[in-house]
């Protein structure tokens, strides 16, 4: 077999910090496990416009689209806050999805059970909790045209925008959600607002359909995204993997994440089409952002890049049992009592971003 080119991009902020904890688990799998990468390194984000003035190379987009995944940590930071629209470190980041066509991003929601009690929820509606959402990220209301602000013959003004999605579009990201629920728990909400939106009446008759000739073995439901927020938060266990619409999906995975109630531990993936080889594009990134406020005290919690990656080894490498060796080492870690600053509570060990790396390593070093 050979290598999978995997690049990385840790961006700016405390992106650097948390990415040399990855490499530690890299470096892991090649020594005790014989698994090697063919891995590269590139900039984006502010610390590429300081290089190459402009957040996103042409050479590392070439380099993100000749690779078999991309890992990213952050971009941005007060000290490109006053650059021009074009070139602001956020455009990099913008640039690289549309380029590589990620249209489905994958965000999981997962309690560890020793941080149940994180929550702003009571702990028995969210321990145990584990659920996926696929929001479609290439299209509907965010990208759907007209759009636009107009101003009408009688001086009025009006803002338009407008929930737009063709059959195929639809189904390839039915398709990306369908697949996931056959490597979970074989159940698939989708939800939309086909009461009131035509657009979304539409996405039901596709799902449904995809349901019928792909997918016999996926229970299929549907939920307007109204009650989906409110039982997001009634009772979230109910869910297994969720696939929706752009903006629903910003919002009810937004939700999501905080029901988990901890930045520092949230991963995702956004994946593009598949090519004849059932091959995707896919990019991996932690839900929080460069985090300034904190770079470069060695105090960031790594285990969203580090949960990231195990995505990464799941869903791009088909390399399951390892994904599962790192999540398993970070329940364990955490059971242990080790925490960063940001899940930190009475009675824990404070730990850096450094020692929190090693320790997965260790960890990973028992299950081995
Ligand atoms: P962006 O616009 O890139 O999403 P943001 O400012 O909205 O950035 P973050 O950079 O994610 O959000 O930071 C929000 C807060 O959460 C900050 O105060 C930061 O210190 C904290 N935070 C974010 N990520 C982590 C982490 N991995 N470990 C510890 N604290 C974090
Ligand atoms: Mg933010």
């Amino acid at each position: 077999m050979t290598a999978k080119k995997l690049l990385i991009l840790p961006g700016d902020g405390i992106g650097q910090e948390v990415m040399v904890q990855v490499r530690r688990i890299i470096d892991w799998m090649a020594k005790k496990r014989n698994i090697h990468f063919e891995v590269s390194e590139g900039l984006i984000g502010g610390s590429a416009y300081d290089v190459h003035g402009t957040p996103l190379a042409d050479e590392t987009l070439a380099d993100a689209m000749a690779a078999d995944a991309v890992l990213l940590g952050a971009v941005g930071g007060p000290k490109w806050d006053d650059l021009p629209f074009e070139v602001k470190p956020e455009r990099g980041l913008l640039k690289i999805r549309k380029e590589m066509g990620l249209f489905a991003n994958l965000r999981p929601a997962v309690v560890f059970d020793a941080l149940a009690d994180a929550s702003t929820l009571k702990t028995e509606v969210v321990s145990g909790l584990d659920i996926m959402i696929v929001r479609e990220l290439t299209g509907g209301l965010y990208f759907g045209q007209p759009r636009g602000i107009e101003t009408l013959p009688n001086g009025e003004r009006k803002g338009v925008n407008t929930l737009t999605y063709t059959t195929s579009e639809i189904v390839r990201i039915g398709r990306a959600a369908f697949d996931l629920a056959r490597k979970r728990n074989k159940r698939l909400c989708s939800v939309d607002k086909a009461n009131v939106l035509e657009c979304t009446v539409l996405w039901r008759e596709e799902m449904i359909k995809l349901q019928q000739t792909e997918y016999p073995d996926i229970e299929l439901s549907h939920m307007y995204v109204d009650n989906a927020a409110m039982q997001l938060v009634r009772n979230p266990k109910q869910f297994d993997v969720m696939v929706t619409e752009n903006m629903f999906g910003d919002i009810l995975s937004d939700c999501a994440a905080m029901l988990t109630g901890s930045l520092g531990m949230l991963p995702s993936a956004s994946l593009g089409a598949a090519d004849a080889n059932g091959n995707r594009k896919a990019l991996y990134e932690p839900v929080h952002g460069s985090a300034p406020d904190i770079q470069g005290k060695d105090i960031a919690n790594p285990l969203a890049t580090i949960l990231s990656f195990a995505m990464c080894l799941k869903y791009s490498f088909n390399m399951d049992h390892e994904a599962e060796m790192i999540e398993t080492a970070v329940k364990n870690v955490l059971k242990g009592g080790l925490r960063t600053a940001d899940i930190m509570a009475p009675g824990k060990a404070k730990v850096s971003t450094s020692v929190m790396g090693e320790s997965i390593v260790r960890e990973l070093d028992k299950l081995n």
